[in-house]
């Protein structure tokens, strides 16, 4: 049975990766793979989890199963992260489901979708991460897209967005980042927000909010604003969150699927489905991740140490933003680079060609994919100038 397999190209992102590893210029730059490094290049475990983890290994009773929905205390102070502490849904329309990372919540979200309606469409930015294709097809589901990015002018093509989910069909779903859009870095403003709110109601397609990156982009409010005021608007949300990047928790593998329904009768009845869903894939979700957030959002102290933690590393990137154009125009670049001073978030595109993106890597040492994005979070204030001026060069 084997014998009849072909083989499949590895994902572009893990052969920059190994190519990287095995670069031995001393100026060498990773600004492909997609997680926050500090100004050694290195990605540190939280101070606020190394607390959180200490006191799991010292309380820590059991090893048994934690139950189809994972760690309910969790589930619960994910819910208000989310929404907010004043929000009336946390009362009794919402339910939540720990997953393992923000990938498993979108997996578990996909076959949720497939059981609610077999013939759904998921609507996914142009362009969106690459992932979000593959899980919703690996649900059986058609995947469409809609315009988003302007790659010409780097902001957003908000009218023909709109122009696309009017003719969304009912009992379709549409997938909209929350903040700090993989892979573009542009996000939606309030009064956009409360435009597509206005519509989803109007045509009745439902919601799908991929949060990744809460606290990454303004604040972990600011970052929830537009969530919240879709929540608040429509009767059905699907939410699907992470804690890979805020809490730095990648490996561990923790996030949450949470469902929105509009009332309670039925907010019991989908978390029946969601649950059901959970068991036919992992049964149940892993401990430990669940664990340490669980730790720090019921302590004032770990909380208070962890916002100041996402501070810092929130205003480490949009530091970075502000020097990297700054120093592209230092160096005579005649493009604009503003754009990557007003995007959100560690990912944009350079908007550079293909043919500069290899030579970079080539002669710079400097490792970027494909289409141009860059993990701004791979500059620090050493290689900046390195950077710059390699950048400058390619471009002449
Ligand atoms: N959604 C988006 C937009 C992402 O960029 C990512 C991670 N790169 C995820 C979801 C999933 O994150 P994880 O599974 O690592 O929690």
């Amino acid at each position: 049975m084997f014998s009849e397999l072909k083989p499949l190209p590895t994902d572009p992102i893990l052969g920059l990766m190994a190519a990287y590893k095995q670069d031995t210029n001393p100026n060498k730059i990773d600004l492909g793979v997609g997680v926050y490094k500090d100004e050694q290049g290195n990605t540190p475990v939280l101070r606020a989890v190394k607390k959180a983890e200490a006191f799991r290994l010292e309380n820590e009773t059991t090893k048994s199963y934690i139950g189809l929905a994972g760690n309910l205390d969790f589930c619960q102070k994910m819910e208000t992260l989310l929404l907010g502490e004043h929000s009336t849904l946390l009362a009794n329309r919402v339910r939540t489901a720990q997953a393992p990372g923000g990938t498993g919540a979108l997996r578990v979200a996909a076959e949720f979708i497939k059981r609610c309606n077999t013939d759904a469409t998921v609507w996914v930015t142009t362009p969106t991460w690459a992932n979000h294709i593959s899980l919703f097809e690996a649900a059986g589901l058609t995947v469409k897209e809609y315009p988003y990015y302007d790659y010409e002018n780097k902001g957003l093509l908000f009218d023909e967005m709109i122009d696309t989910l009017k003719q969304v069909p009912k009992g379709d779903v549409v997938l909209l980042h929350a903040c700090c859009h993989n892979p573009s870095g542009m996000d939606l403003n309030e009064e956009q927000w409360k435009i597509v709110a206005e519509l989803a109601k109007e045509v009745g397609f439902t919601p799908l909010i991929d949060i990744a990156y809460q606290g990454f982009g303004a604040s972990l409010d600011e970052d929830a604003k537009g969530l919240r005021l879709l929540a608040d608007a429509v009767d059905e949300l699907i939410i699907c969150s992470s804690c890979s990047k805020n809490f730095g928790l990648y490996r561990e593998r923790i996030g949450a699927c949470s469902i929105i329904a509009k009332d309670s009768a039925n907010a019991d009845i989908s978390n029946s489905v969601l649950l059901s869903v959970v068991r036919s894939i992992y049964s149940m979700p892993p401990a430990h991740g669940a664990d340490i957030v669980n730790t720090i959002l019921g302590s004032t102290e770990l909380t208070q140490e962890w916002h100041d933690e996402l501070d810092e590393m929130r205003n480490r990137i949009n530091g970075l933003r502000t020097l990297i154009k700054d120093s592209l125009a230092a160096q005579g670049v005649a493009q604009d680079f503003s754009f990557i001073d007003k995007q959100n978030g560690m990912f944009s595109f350079l908007g550079i060609n293909k043919e500069q993106i290899e030579r970079l890597q080539k002669e710079y040492a400097i490792y970027i994919v494909g289409s141009s994005r860059v993990n701004v979070a791979g500059v620090s204030q050493a290689n900046i100038e390195y950077f710059s001026k390699a950048v400058a060069e390619v471009l002449k």
